[in-house]
């Protein structure tokens, strides 16, 4: 209730304390319990869950804007300027959304004025409504989010264990629920703990943010890596691991589509058939392939000791595996892919934090085309994984490590940054060579 009551432009500004404190002098607290049958301290905790939600999806969407605006060739530089600036100061922003003029503190007002006067009177208006419709676009609403959002924070007062049992207070004075535990590991915690309604899986989860001591490693080099799906991670060093992954997709895929064919069959038989076998498979496959995943990013850090890794932001490189042979294949890869994908980063970034290893990402564009050596462009790919290309000065080179290093030095460029649109790199490039 709270996240959609305050998701809106109008609360754009909104403070927590504040909030709780107008609640409690309207004295809407108390209705709010009745209404909910919940403790007061429920109400003041699920307003302060919503409004870090609420503050945290400003600035993703502000974050958003700011790549899209950079990205953007027709938006010249004090026009992009002025859009962040605004984006900065979220009083500014709003007045724009309301489209109100307000008045803006001394210091950051004398600063406004400057910028604005760079623009013409039409850029002004154009780079408005262009900011406009970008948080109009990108910013989150709450039919998108509210699945997440049935969860209760307890407070160490409020719960305890006892005999496998997790008790918890109730709003009705000495009534306290009962539900006992049944997962594999379960201790005694302190502090706050979320309590979570999982309506899909029928059950109540407990979680508990927990402080983990980063592993410390000796830790020696900045490391470049190229993603890929034959082999998972190419590094900048020479080295190379999860060799064997894009022979694991294909066999996972034959195996789907061999089920399926079989339910195909029956089908058309006219005889009853079940998806269960093809889903139990899917997901053990796809157990199967995180440990993969998390196997080679284990083996990649102890081998290599990265200080810092340094990746693309997100994308693969086009790459061809061999050939599917129908539709069924075709697509089903495909599917495995873009899960893969957002797995593999989602892993790295978390192995990553728990070795304390810092990872930046870099701009992805033309990284496996040209040669790191000596800026020439490659060759056509070949090799049964379309590894191996071929430079007319360095001679054969291995496509993904070459890229590794292209990625690890974009790191340090000057010209070529995070948002600099796809053309205008290959321009640079081609400049280079
Ligand atoms: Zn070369």
């Amino acid at each position: 209730m709270f996240f959609n009551q305050f998701c809106g432009i109008n609360n754009l500004t909104i403070n927590f304390r504040k909030k709780r404190n107008n609640l409690r002098a309207a004295k809407t607290n108390k209705k709010y319990m009745e209404c909910f049958n919940v403790l007061d301290k429920h109400v003041t905790y699920a307003l302060f869950d919503s409004i870090s939600n609420i503050n945290a999806m400003w600035s993703n969407t502000a974050n958003k804007i700011r790549k899209i605006v950079s990205a953007n060739p027709n938006v010249n530089q004090a026009e992009q300027h002025f859009i962040f600036f605004i984006l900065k100061i979220p009083l500014l922003w709003q007045s724009v959304l309301r489209y109100r003029e307000i008045a803006l503190p001394k210091s950051i007002n004398k600063t406004y004025l400057q910028i604005k006067g760079l623009l013409s009177k039409e850029q002004f208006k154009h780079a408005l409504s262009y900011l406009r419709r970008l948080t109009r676009r990108y910013k989150a609403y709450p039919h998108k989010v509210s699945i997440h959002n049935r969860s209760m924070t307890y407070d160490e007062n409020m719960y305890r264990f006892k005999n496998d049992e997790f008790r918890f207070t109730s709003q009705i004075s000495r009534k306290v629920f009962r539900v006992s535990l049944t997962g594999p590991w379960h201790y005694s915690v302190k502090g706050n703990l979320q309590i979570i309604l999982d309506r899909l899986k029928r059950r109540i989860e407990i979680h508990k943010l927990i402080q983990t001591h980063v592993k410390s490693l000796p830790k020696t080099q900045v490391l470049g890596i190229d993603k890929g799906l034959a082999t998972l991670i190419s590094c900048s060093s020479g080295n190379e691991y999860g060799q064997n992954f894009g022979e694991i997709i294909t066999k996972q895929v034959n195996k789907l589509a061999k089920i399926n064919a079989k339910r195909n069959q029956m089908r058309a038989k006219g005889l009853l058939t079940s998806a269960k076998r093809y889903t139990n498979l899917r997901k053990r496959q796809k157990a199967h392939l995180q440990s993969v995943i998390d196997y080679a990013i284990y083996q990649m850090i102890e081998q290599e000791k990265p200080l810092e890794i340094v990746k693309e932001d997100q994308t693969f490189t086009k790459e061809r595996l061999p050939k599917t042979k129908n539709r069924f294949q075709r697509r089903s890869r495909l599917l495995l892919n873009s899960w893969v994908k957002g797995l593999l980063n989602e892993r790295l970034e978390y192995i990553c934090d728990k070795f304390g290893i810092v990872y930046t990402d870099v701009n992805p564009a033309y990284t496996s085309q040209y040669c790191p050596y000596c800026n020439r462009k490659f060759g056509i790919r070949y090799g049964k994984h379309h590894e191996l290309t071929y430079c007319k000065n360095c001679g054969q080179l291995n496509a993904n490590i070459a890229a590794a290093i292209n990625i690890k030095n974009r790191k340090n460029d000057e010209e070529i940054n995070l948002y600099t649109p796809y053309k205008k790199v290959k321009k640079i490039l081609d400049s280079r060579i």
